[in-house]
């Protein structure tokens, strides 16, 4: 069933854009959710605005810090319960051409859109499993599959890759005790992240639509379905998973 009824489940970086969209997602289908965000303001101000039916919490949390991490999955299960399902959200992208990349740009994505997805699926991931039960979502990108010409952005494609392979290991890994990890690689959502390069390079946009056989941009609401599928039950034979919902842009 695509129920989560009195689930417990924690988005991270959902104070804005993709994240927002998901959570509100699992709050429609009966989840109490956790906004779990480095910009706390944001993500209270978004809890507000999502506070319902079911009960939505905002927290801090810097996915690079593993006593950060920690802490949020600590202070979640006391507000809100054991959690049930999560969803590694929080992602950066830094534009710049490899050979002037310097190392700090490098780390800072590298810290946040792989460490992040790795330490938030270790802390929750010990608890899902002394339970026998959870599910986690990733979300990797279209870039993880393919270099979008002529963007540079190295740092970002290899850790979407990665956040690729890191599904699968846990899948792997946790696929006999009752954890199931799946990942999303979404195509061009409009998005801040994705106004931050339009900004930089108007022109790109018209390249992006020429290579996306829908000729548009995803809206962000259009994951929501996707993510309540691989959060709840109705997608229970399925780990290891990266789910491409791009426009046809890979294809
Ligand atoms: P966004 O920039 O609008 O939102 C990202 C959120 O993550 C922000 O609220 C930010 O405060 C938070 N965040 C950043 N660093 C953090 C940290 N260290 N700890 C905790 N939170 C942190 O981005 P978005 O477009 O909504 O993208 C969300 C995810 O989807 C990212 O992983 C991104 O790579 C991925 N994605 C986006 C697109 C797109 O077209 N927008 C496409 C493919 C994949």
């Amino acid at each position: 069933s695509f129920s989560l009824d009195g689930e417990t489940a924690i988005v991270t970086g959902a104070a804005q854009g993709l994240g927002k969209q998901m959570a509100t997602a699992l709050t429609e289908v009966g989840a109490d959710v956790a906004i779990a965000d480095v910009n706390l303001e944001k993500a209270e101000r978004a809890a507000e605005e999502l506070d319902g039916e079911t009960e939505v919490i905002a927290t801090e949390v810097d996915v690079t810090d593993e006593s950060s991490v920690e802490g949020m999955v600590d202070a979640v299960t006391d507000r809100l319960g054991p959690v049930d399902v999560l969803v590694n959200n929080a992602g950066i992208v830094e534009n710049s051409a490899a050979e002037e990349t310097d190392v700090e740009s490098w780390r800072r994505v590298v810290s946040v859109n792989l460490d992040g997805v790795f330490l938030c699926a270790k802390h929750v991931g010990q608890q899902m499993l002394e339970r026998g039960e959870g599910r986690i979502v990733n979300i990797s990108s279209m870039s993880g599959f393919d270099v979008n010409v002529p963007q540079k952005q190295a740092s970002y494609n290899t850790t979407k890759a990665g956040v690729r392979m890191l599904t699968q290991s846990l899948a792997v890994e946790w696929g006999d005790r009752g954890v199931r990890v799946n990942a999303i690689a979404p195509g061009y959502m409009r998005t801040d992240l994705v106004d931050e390069v339009l900004a930089e390079n108007p022109e790109m946009e018209e390249t992006w639509l020429e290579n996306t056989p829908m000729g548009r941009l995803g809206r962000p609401e259009e994951l929501k379905e996707l993510v309540v599928y691989l959060a709840s039950d109705a997608s229970s034979y399925m780990t290891g998973s990266t789910v491409v919902m791009d426009g046809g842009y890979t294809s």
